[in-house]
């Protein structure tokens, strides 16, 4: 090739994202299957965003507002901070690639826990930053660890609470003793993707922490609970300097109206997101008993998904159960060839699943 492509580019493994329903059962000649793999939300979106996107349609010879005004007014009420604080993105995926244009240069590193969401190291060598990958300690992140690996060059420390794709959070002591020993020229993320399933009342919002001596950021996102993956719309709350900073490199119309609209209308949507909650937490409850009864290795999560050893190759259990029509994930890719992830489903495809598995692994030795 003519062109100077970076090294540190040439190295970031492609993201493989879950395929989409329809991909797979063209590929594998199924119908009616069920899909578990991406954590979304089975009941589909919120109904009230579905509505309020019926009432903007006719608006879309518009450009969106820039600057996400009633998005970002809604959700600083809704969090009890300012609006100067939130940025929004295309997905909070977009958040992580403004943090890396707005922090980082070339040999800069960036501390991220392994087991985790793959894309917080394509975003630090999409940067040409450095990532410093510390291990899982018995599932969950280690932020001791974590510590000891930040130097003079890290400007960035990924968490993910709760983790993807374990499904365990930091207590509130451990993140309060990790920030007060990190020195101040670091940026702590703290994604919460899932952080509205957790039960565990010992857990934390970085959102806390705005006015820490350590910047924290915080990510959340519309893709779960709200139901709205497909319109990508996320954001990060993190101190003003910070997120004037983003705003800067933000492309002006990252959030389409759709997602503006939408996400506003999802937040004021109170009964979906109890009724989410209540078919992710009875979801699990019944999995693990059954799972249980299977006498079958889980690890028990504070998200909307979990892990299962399936005590052989997670990869032919993932092939044989889609055959089977339901799309699990698995976790090869994430460093445990024997354990598959799965996301909680309605009741009917929780038991769809179940049936799949117990035949399945009849069949996979
Ligand atoms: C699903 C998920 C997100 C959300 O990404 P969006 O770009 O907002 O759809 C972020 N972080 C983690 C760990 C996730 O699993």
């Amino acid at each position: 090739m003519k062109w100077f492509i970076p090294d540190s580019i040439k190295a970031i493994s492609p993201y493989v994202p879950g395929k989409p329903i329809e991909t797979l059962e063209r590929e594998y000649g199924i119908t009616d299957s069920i899909k578990l793999a991406s954590n979304e939300n089975p009941l589909g979106p919120s109904p009230l965003a579905v509505n309020a996107l019926r009432d903007v349609i006719g608006k879309l010879h518009r450009y969106p507002d820039g600057a996400g005004h009633q998005l970002t007014h809604r959700l600083a009420r809704f969090l009890a901070v300012k609006p100067s604080q939130i940025v929004i993105g295309n997905g909070s995926d977009d958040i992580l690639a403004l943090l890396a244009r707005v922090l980082l240069q070339p040999g800069d590193e960036v501390v991220v826990p392994h087991p985790s969401f793959l894309l917080y190291k394509a975003t630090a060598q999409s940067a040409s930053a450095v990532p410093v990958v510390v291990p899982l300690k018995e599932m969950n992140i280690d932020l001791e660890a974590m510590l000891e690996r930040v130097g003079a060059r890290t400007r960035l420390i990924f968490i993910c609470n709760p983790n993807n794709p374990t499904g365990t959070i930091a207590s509130r002591d451990t993140f309060e003793s990790f920030l007060a020993a990190l020195p101040s020229q670091v940026v702590v993320v703290v994604d919460e993707a899932y952080i509205e399933f957790v039960r565990d009342s010992n857990s934390f919002t970085g959102i806390d922490y705005l006015a820490a001596n350590i910047a924290v950021v915080t990510l959340r996102t519309f893709s779960k609970l709200y139901g709205l993956a497909g319109l990508r719309v996320g954001y990060g709350v993190m101190p003003v300097e910070l997120a004037d900073m983003l705003n800067r490199v933000r492309m002006p119309f990252n959030v389409n109206t759709l997602a503006q609209v939408a996400a506003a209308a999802a937040l004021d949507d109170f009964e979906f997101r109890e009724r989410t909650l209540a078919t992710v937490h009875q979801g699990l409850d019944f999995l693990y008993t059954e799972l249980g009864r299977r006498g079958l290795r889980y690890f028990p999560t504070q998200a909307n998904f979990f892990l299962i050893d399936v005590g052989r190759s997670a990869d032919e259990v993932f092939e044989a159960m889609l055959r089977q029509g339901v799309i699990v994930r698995s976790m090869t890719s994430y460093g445990y060839p024997r354990f598959i992830r799965v996301n909680v489903g309605l009741p009917i495809e929780n038991e769809r699943f179940l049936k799949a598995l117990d035949l399945v692994l009849k069949a996979v030795k």
